[in-house]
């Protein structure tokens, strides 16, 4: 291999040649599959004599044809990553190309593959050049057809995106099938399923009155499993309609679940493929957080359908446009079918203990990327999720319904195009005539800014001044940053805790009215765009408290200063729910922030009353929903704090952590059982807001008595455990009881195995829970693992619960030995062989590397240097090794 390439933004060429149509046919075979393709190519420039290169990997080409002339040697250059025809015909042309490809060799779980038996396809992002010789890049759009052959008996079941248009019997017990897409689409929408698979069908009725036949496939036992899906995907499909005015166009919509795929789900053109923990339920083998991610990955990937497929990306530095997009609207939709601050906070949460650590590491880069060496490396946090908040943020500047009309505009401009981030950009300012100053700096500058609030009140004037200086911080190869547009959602309360009304805000010279045809108005959207700058709110008649960032307007770092009583009263009274979590999450970090200093310095640690006293008030507020209870009863999370530190101390977050969990049990032992009385299930299960919010309040409740390690929560623990009719209670009782070593914790594993290991995905919870304990030494643990019969390293679930889960575990993962590095740097090296998308998600819990101290450093350092040493690695893993070590 020469060295990996790395490809720019703005190096982005049109292509020279277009494909019109694609006719495809698939001759299946395990050890070998034939793939036929017939496109019809034109010239972009009429006359054009440019070679026309295709992309092909791991493929054998048997023969080449221009309008139906066989090609000789001579024609035509190969090499192992491209097929390059010279002497092409002046005008459009018939090209057709006969190739071998071996689906059961392929482990990458790209191209064309085996799981369980059945053959399926992963295309995205570039995968469809492991299928056969094709331009693959997202802005060649072509309307396929699929012919596919196969044995009879073996695989029942064949199909691919489109409509079915023909199938039959062929000789020696074999059939076939024909599908017809009719709406242009890339390669990387394209899709091929087949095998032994059942299906729960039901039907859809578009507002406009379409039938559409819907269809989940899986194996014929796991059918009943698939009627929560089935219910998420009629409620997305309604959803879409009701809040987007979207319906869908074809008459068949399918999703297969298959058990070995590398990410979560995709989104190719009416086949839907989903990696089958996103798909199979049942209140037995399911928690309530399967329940909901299910919920909302069958929206998001159904959502694609309009942001994707109808309208897809120019290239892939464009893919926060899809995929920004959709997990925006994917949150939005399960909003509206839960609670929307509870569904607000577990974003944010998720923001902060994902992308920050990205956006402050050595793998930070823009929600657009300006290059890349392996694509696949470039479906993170970052694009996805900080560019939902990117998205959320044209929302909050132009309220629901001025952002209606952009995304409006947005699909009158672009269906059946393939387009850039500025496209959408353009559709939200155009449909609003919007003033966005140099909101597109979101796309182009990494790290997350920093925003600093002062606030001061004049009481003669009767003003009330907040004072904003922002900083984005340097990350590779954008050392020097602008000021960024920041939207910032602020309220004020006064000192019994109620909203003052805003009537107006001096900015800039210009004083500005909020007040809306004299309605009294509590929350009004500051713009920030300079580097300093200062906002005045008048007439206010006392010293408020800012609720500053509500809803969390803006992906930033805000730092306030904000008392620890301000951060009370807004914890206890805060119309913006969201902010009232934050405010309590504010205080619990300083507070963990303070102890971890105490601990390094063998000072005893201290509990600080007013904070118990915070806690106890929101737990015995019965007025609160419960689910968000349980959210602001839990502290923020160990790799949020270890990223607040100028070095990460692992064993002292994790000890304060400890400690303070511990120490509230403690103190709010009553409130806690009572909680866990109160919120017992009684009924069925049943998966809605008011059940999952008692569960999930109970359930922490538990959590807590467990860490006190007395005999009789032991035993309380236990009961639940035992009597639970659900997976949610069941598995929350067993992790309340695994946190703490000793016999009662392995005879409860021991149990649980016992009585699920039928059921894989079960299995890789059981998998998750041990790989994530904090149990001293665990890694030898994990290592036991690897060899249990249920492990397999060519199944990405299993890997990510093993070995992703033991990364997570912040002592055992950084033990002070290396043992934990040493042991993930073996496997890396294993894995890369089998599947580099896989190996390279793992390599990446070493990019943060430089964050510890030096024994640490020293210790990542040696194993990402081997890694790097190994003979034939992968460009993925090297992207990631290469770029950590940087
Ligand atoms: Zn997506």
């Amino acid at each position: 291999m020469g060295a990996p390439k790395e490809i720019f933004l703005k190096d982005y060429k049109l292509p020279d040649y277009y494909f019109d149509s694609v006719d495809l046919n698939f001759s299946l075979g395990a050890e070998k599959t034939i793939v036929s393709s017939k496109i019809a190519v034109f010239p972009r420039v009429e006359g054009s004599s440019s070679p026309l290169v295709l992309d092909g990997q791991d493929l054998k080409l048997l023969s080449v044809r221009i309008n139906s002339k066989e090609l000789k040697e001579e024609d035509y250059r190969l090499d192992s990553r491209h097929l390059t025809l010279t002497s092409l015909p002046s005008g459009a042309f018939t090209l057709e190309i006969l190739t071998e490809t071996y689906p059961e060799k392929n482990t990458s779980l790209e191209g064309l593959y085996r799981s369980s038996g059945n053959f399926c396809t992963q295309c995205e992002a570039e995968g469809f050049r492991k299928i056969t010789f094709y331009q693959d890049r997202p802005d060649i759009m072509a309307k396929y057809t699929c012919r596919i052959e196969a044995d009879k008996s073996l695989y029942p079941v064949l199909l691919s995106n489109g409509n079915l248009i023909e199938q039959g019997d062929l000789e020696g017990n074999k059939h076939f099938a024909l599908w017809e897409d009719p709406f242009k689409k890339p390669c990387y929408l394209f899709a091929l399923v087949a095998g032994q698979l059942e299906s729960r069908d039901d039907t859809f009725v578009t507002r406009s009155g379409r039938k559409v036949a819907l269809r989940i496939w899986t194996p014929a036992q796991d059918v009943p499993k698939t009627a929560h899906a089935m219910y998420s995907l009629k409620a997305a499909m309604k959803w879409d309609e009701d809040v987007f005015g979207l319906e869908y166009d074809l008459d068949l919509f399918n999703i297969v679940a298959v058990p070995d795929f590398n990410m979560g789900a995709m989104e190719n053109k009416s086949l839907n493929i989903f990696n089958s923990k996103l798909v199979l339920a049942s209140p037995e083998t399911a928690s309530d957080a399967d329940y909901a991610a299910i919920l909302g990955v069958i929206g998001h990937e159904y959502f694609h359908n309009w942001t994707g497929n109808r309208v897809t990306c120019r290239d892939w530095f464009q893919l926060s446009l899809k995929e920004g997009l959709t997990v925006f609207r994917d949150q939005e939709f399960s909003s509206d079918m839960g609670s929307r601050p509870v569904k607000r906070i577990s974003d944010v949460s998720r923001l902060r203990n994902y992308q920050f650590p990205q956006d402050a590491g050595p793998m930070a880069h823009p929600v657009r990327p300006h290059s890349y060496i392996k694509m696949d490396n470039f479906y993170t946090v970052t694009v996805y999720e900080k560019g939902a908040e990117v998205v959320r943020m044209y929302k909050t500047l132009l309220g629901s319904q001025g952002f209606r009309n952009g995304m409006d505009l947005y699909f009158k401009r672009h269906d059946g195009q393939a387009v850039t981030c500025e496209d959408f950009f353009a559709a939200m300012r155009d449909a609003n005539n919007a003033d966005f100053a140099n909101f597109l700096l979101w796309y182009s500058q990494a790290g997350t800014p920093v925003v600093k609030v002062a606030s001061s009140y004049n009481a003669e004037a009767r003003t009330f001044s907040l004072k904003f200086s922002q900083e984005v911080p340097p990350t590779p190869g954008q050392p020097i940053k602008e000021p960024m547009f920041i939207p910032v959602a602020v309220g004020l309360l006064n000192s019994t805790g109620k909203e003052v009304p805003l009537s107006s805000v001096h900015h800039d010279g210009t004083l500005q009215s909020v007040a809306n045809n004299g309605q009294p108005v509590y929350t009004t959207v500051l713009r920030v765009t300079k580097k300093e700058e200062e906002f005045v709110f008048s007439d206010v008649s006392e010293r408020p408290i800012p609720s500053l960032l509500r809803g969390y307007s803006a992906p930033i770092r805000l730092e306030t200063d904000l008392t620890d009583s301000d951060l009370f009263l807004l914890l206890a009274y805060d119309s913006d729910e969201f902010n009232r979590w934050e405010a309590g999450q504010v205080l619990a970090r300083k507070l963990m922030l303070s102890l971890v200093a105490d601990f390094q310095q063998n000072k005893p640690l201290v509990l600080n009353p007013k904070f118990v006293h915070g806690l106890r008030s929101i737990l015995s507020d019965l007025s609160l929903d419960k689910e968000f209870v349980a959210k602001a009863i839990t502290l923020p999370g160990e790799g949020e704090i270890m990223d607040m530190m100028e070095v990460a101390d692992p064993d002292a977050v994790h000890a304060v952590r400890t400690f303070i969990r511990k120490q509230l049990a403690h103190e709010l032992k009553a409130e806690l059982l009572s909680t866990v009385e109160n919120n017992r299930s009684t009924e069925e299960y049943v998966f809605d807001h008011p059940n999952l919010a008692r569960r999930a309040l109970k359930n922490i409740a538990l959590a807590y008595l467990a860490s006190l390690e007395d005999s009789r929560c032991t035993e309380l623990v236990l009961n639940e455990y035992r009597s639970a009719t659900n997976m949610t209670d069941q598995f929350a009782a067993l992790a309340a009881i695994a946190q703490n070593p000793g016999k009662t914790r392995d005879d409860i594993l021991a149990d649980f195995y016992s009585k699920w290991q039928e059921d894989y995905l079960v299995v890789n919870k059981w998998f998750a829970l041990q790989a994530m304990s904090d149990v001293p030494g665990n890694v030898e643990n994990v290592r036991n693992l690897l060899s249990h019969p249920a492990f397999d390293l060519r199944n990405p679930n299993k890997v990510y619960s093993l070995i992703g889960g033991f990364c997570g575990s912040p002592v055992n993962f950084h033990a002070k030995d290396g043992s934990g590095y040493k042991f993930l740097g073996e496997i890396v090296m294993q894995l890369d062989k089998i599947n580099p998308q896989v190996a390279s998600r793992m390599v990446s819990a070493f990019s943060r590397f430089r964050r510890y101290d030096e024994t640490r450093q020293n210790l990542a350092k040696a194993q990402l240097e081997k890694i790097l040493a190994t003979n034939g690695l992968s460009e993925n893993v090297f992207e990631i090794a290469s770029k950590s070590l940087a």
